[in-house]
């Protein structure tokens, strides 16, 4: 939770503006190969705006992942920073997208948060852009030269014998 920010000095005065940093956790941050773990607090250096809808938040978020490779499922982590630009209204209008104004002009800043951070997280994420992956036949982690490799070409070759046993031997 980053909690909420007393806003009551803004609404109402059009024109009016001031930077908030927040820090903290925000829960439900995880996809299956990506999470904001719980031992990394979030930031997010806020200028809100007031306007005549209402409150406008822009800034950056900031923080770090915890991302799984797609393909050999090492987990590393990696720091993100993300731009918002956001806008807090007192009767959102269900079409529009908005964040709900507190009627006694509180401004919760935690599902807009995971909103921004949810829509960016990495749906495939990669160790490093040559990852080897796993071996689909022993598992092995290609990186590390844990796969010893296996003579496909020559299984292949294999199974052609045996189907044509009268081919002239080639060697
Ligand atoms: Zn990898
Ligand atoms: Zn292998």
């Amino acid at each position: 939770m980053l909690g909420a920010i007393d806003v009551r000095d803004l609404v109402g005065h059009p024109g009016s503006s001031r930077e908030e940093p927040v820090v903290g956790m925000v829960e439900g941050l995880a996809t299956e190969l990506a999470r904001v773990p719980d031992d990394a607090p979030i930031r997010a250096d806020l200028l809100l705006e007031s306007v005549i809808e209402g409150i406008l938040v822009s800034g950056q978020v900031r923080g770090r992942w915890t991302l799984r490779c797609a393909r050999c499922l090492v987990e590393f982590d990696q720091p993100f920073g993300l731009d918002l630009h956001e806008l807090f209204v007192s009767h959102p209008d269900e079409e529009a997208d908005t964040y709900p104004l507190g009627p006694d002009g509180q401004l919760e800043p935690d599902q807009m948060i995971r909103d921004v951070v949810g829509v960016e997280m990495p749906f495939s994420p990669l160790c490093r852009s040559d990852c080897q992956g796993l071996c689909a036949t022993c598992g092995g982690n290609r990186n590390l030269g844990e796969c010893p490799g296996h003579a496909e070409l020559d299984q292949r070759f294999a199974v052609l014998a045996d189907l044509f046993p009268d081919l002239p031997n080639l060697d």
